[in-house]
């Protein structure tokens, strides 16, 4: 009756299998008891109890015939789902000691200079089968059942390591971004944590950006502060992600220590063409501006999006224009190589702050060579 998910009625299922895994011992001897398990919904399966035992009944049958020591759900797309799930979780769970994640690094670059200042951390999952997961399939995952506790360490762990590595081998400062989640900062000894990882590796805690979202700080605010005070009073600093998809809340923006705000990439996508995202994204920038926030946009795939935030004096920007996400090595590659982000001279702000002057100064810029 207490039934709020259908995952939690399959996770108590495979609990009533597990629990007959190990043998029976009677009379010295060891007995071994197989376990299907039939499983219907009320009210959605039928609303009369024959009608539900005898679903319950010809889905145990299912469940025997599918070799036993399994269950089966009396409708077949939610056995499809929970099957599903129930296989991503049992592999993500291996994951981590299968040493099947990895990181990539997305460089970010500073608009003045075109120089790469960093880059950010993104999780990806190699599985043997499925290929290369993405981290949207199986973060919300990683999250509900908790294993995003010991991944999000390991996430920290090997960020910080390569981040010390490339600023040993001479890119003095490099500034690692790493994602949090919810249940990372809920955790009472996150700020420990994360002293240790960047004691262990040796790296500076100024070099640490800590990328949060704004909805993950209202659902926390105080034990949030609390934590970030802690992680800022080590040196570490924070990034407001995906800014401008949710309250866009000055009084966040002061309240927390927020030392850059990364403007979200579906503002991008329309720029200049779009007045209203062009307009928006102006104005999170001179906000910020004001309020001593740095800001990166993030997702800049064109020209056009380049010189539009040059214009309007963005501090850095991160996407596929310059680079894509990418293995540690092919980073190091590009460190090596100076690479830099390819424009001929600095786009020098005019008195007019309009969108129009944005797009006037972009044609401008086509026309000698960009
Ligand atoms: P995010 O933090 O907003 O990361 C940016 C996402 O945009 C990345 O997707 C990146 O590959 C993609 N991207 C970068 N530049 C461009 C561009 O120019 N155009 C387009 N269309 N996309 C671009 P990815 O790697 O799939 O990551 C998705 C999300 O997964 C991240 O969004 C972040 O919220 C989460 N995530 C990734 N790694 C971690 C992690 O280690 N821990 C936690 N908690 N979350 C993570
Ligand atoms: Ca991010
Ligand atoms: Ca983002």
């Amino acid at each position: 009756a207490n039934v709020t998910q259908v995952d939690d009625v399959a996770h108590i299922a495979q609990k009533i299998i597990d629990s007959f895994a190990s043998p029976f011992h009677v009379d010295g001897r060891e007995l071994f008891v197989s376990t299907s398990i039939g499983i219907t919904l009320y009210p959605f399966d039928d609303d009369n109890l024959d009608g539900l035992l005898r679903n319950a009944d010809a889905s145990m049958y299912h469940a025997k015939e599918m070799g036993r020591n399994t269950f089966q759900f009396y409708t077949a797309e939610i056995n499809r789902r929970t099957t599903k799930r129930l296989a991503l979780e049992t592999a993500l769970r291996h994951a981590l000691e299968r040493n099947e994640l990895a990181l990539y690094y997305q460089p970010q670059v500073n608009l003045k200079t075109g120089k790469i200042t960093g880059a950010e951390a993104l999780l990806r999952w190699q599985h043997p089968e499925m290929g290369m997961v993405a981290p949207l399939e199986f973060i919300p995952l990683a999250e509900e059942t908790g294993l995003i506790i010991p991944i999000g360490e390991w996430v920290l762990q090997t960020a910080c390591a390569q981040a010390q590595a490339w600023h040993l081998s001479g890119y003095r400062g490099f500034q690692i971004a790493v994602n949090l989640s919810v249940r990372q900062l809920q955790q009472r000894s996150f700020a420990k944590v994360v002293a240790g990882i960047l004691r262990q590796t040796g790296l500076d805690p100024r070099q640490l950006d800590l990328e949060l979202t704004e909805s993950l700080l209202m659902q926390n605010t105080d034990s949030a502060l609390a934590v970030m005070d802690e992680l800022n009073s080590l040196g570490a600093i924070f990034s407001m992600d995906d800014f401008g998809t949710g309250y866009s809340s000055l009084s966040y923006l002061k309240r927390f220590p927020i030392d850059t705000l990364k403007i979200d990439q579906s503002f991008m996508h329309d720029i200049p063409g779009d007045p209203d995202d062009a307009a928006i994204a102006q104005a999170i920038i001179a906000m910020a501006h004001s309020l001593k926030i740095r800001v990166i946009a993030e997702g800049v795939e064109t020209a056009k999006q380049l010189v539009f935030l040059q214009y309007h004096k963005c501090d850095g920007m991160q996407g596929y224009y310059f680079s894509q996400p990418i293995p540690a090595a092919a980073l190091t590659r590009l460190l090596e190589n100076g690479q830099r982000l390819k424009w001929h001279r600095p786009v020098k702000a005019k008195k007019s702050t309009t969108h129009a002057g944005a797009k006037k100064a972009g044609e401008k810029k086509r026309r000698i060579g960009i």
